[in-house]
C-alpha cells in the first residue's frame, strides 16, 4: 500500500478489486484493494464505503 493510496481511502475514495467486483441489483459492490474494506460504486469511477448493510439487515424479512 502507498502512502497515496491510504491517503486516498481517508478521503473514502477507494479502489476495487476487479477481480471480486459483483452487481447487487442496484449497484456494483466489492473489496477495496487497499484497505479491504466493503464498498460500493456511486458514479462511473467512484467508490464509497458501503453504508447500508446494517439498514439492509433491518429491512430484511424475518422468517416467523
Ligand atoms: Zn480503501
Amino acid at each position: 500500500m502507498s502512502v497515496f493510496s491510504a491517503l486516498r481511502c481517508l478521503l473514502n475514495q477507494h479502489k476495487p478489486k476487479r477481480r471480486e467486483v459483483t452487481w447487487d441489483g442496484r449497484t456494483y459492490v466489492g473489496h477495496c484493494r487497499h484497505c479491504g474494506i466493503a464498498i460500493e460504486r456511486r458514479r462511473r469511477g467512484s467508490w464509497r464505503k458501503r453504508e447500508d448493510q446494517a439498514r439492509r439487515q433491518e429491512e430484511a424479512p424475518t422468517p416467523t
